[in-house]
């Protein structure tokens, strides 16, 4: 397996196009509980995200993951842009100057994002939130030898959907108190369609 520049674009544009595609559902989950620009606020920092990188040709992963980073941050508002970009800076600090990843390297990469939107956003899991996919994600990246597509997707999509039982805990969902119940996190279903995205990358 190979995770280099190339896999890296492949991975943010496949994102890109599901969030696309995905754009008026995320809305109407945010609708539910949030103010409703879930979609929007993904659509267009992904759209500028992959009209950044597909305009630079990358030496590295550290430089590429920066790019994302830094836009998600310029172009998004609300929480899920600061967050998404904190991820993205937060990896690619851990793969400055490398032009290849394996999975240990990527994998720790992956938790070192995931440690940087614990800190930036103060949530748990459990708190109905985006980490309630990333924290058990990197859990099982971690204790695995190879990144395995399919299982990747199913516990991702299992995580995203369990958020319809929590009760949110951080985030605008937070106001609703108990009235958040039986509603999927916008955020968490974005992070869904990352890690789909990402078990495509590796599906071939
Ligand atoms: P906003 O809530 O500012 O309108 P978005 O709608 O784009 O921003 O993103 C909302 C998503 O951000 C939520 O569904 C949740 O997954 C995530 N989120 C919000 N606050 C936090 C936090 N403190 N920690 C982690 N994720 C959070
Ligand atoms: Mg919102
Ligand atoms: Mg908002």
């Amino acid at each position: 397996m190979t995770f280099g520049v190339e896999q890296a674009e492949k991975w943010i544009i496949t994102f890109n196009d599901k969030i696309q595609e995905n754009k008026e559902y995320l809305t109407e989950l945010d609708q539910a509980i949030g103010d409703g620009d879930h979609g929007l606020n993904m659509a267009r920092g992904f759209q500028e995200t992959v009209n950044k990188i597909t305009s630079v040709n990358y030496d590295d992963l550290g430089s590429l993951f920066k790019d994302v980073g830094m836009t998600l941050i310029a172009k998004v508002g609300g929480a899920s842009g600061p967050l998404y970009g904190t991820a993205f800076m937060k990896a690619s600090l851990a793969l400055k100057d490398k032009k290849k990843a394996d999975v240990k390297e990527l994998v720790e990469a992956l938790a070192a994002s995931l440690d940087g939107l614990k800190t930036r956003g103060k949530a748990q899991v459990g708190d109905k939130t985006m980490i309630d996919v990333w924290e058990p994600v990197i859990e099982f990246l971690t204790n695995s030898e190879t990144i395995q597509p399919k299982e990747l997707s199913v516990l991702s999509k299992e995580k995203m959907e369990y958020t319809k039982e929590l009760e949110a805990k951080k985030g605008r969902a937070a106001y609703l108190g108990k009235r958040s119940i039986g509603h999927i996190d916008p955020g968490a279903a974005s992070s869904y369609l990352l890690f789909v995205s990402l078990a495509e990358v590796f599906t071939g």
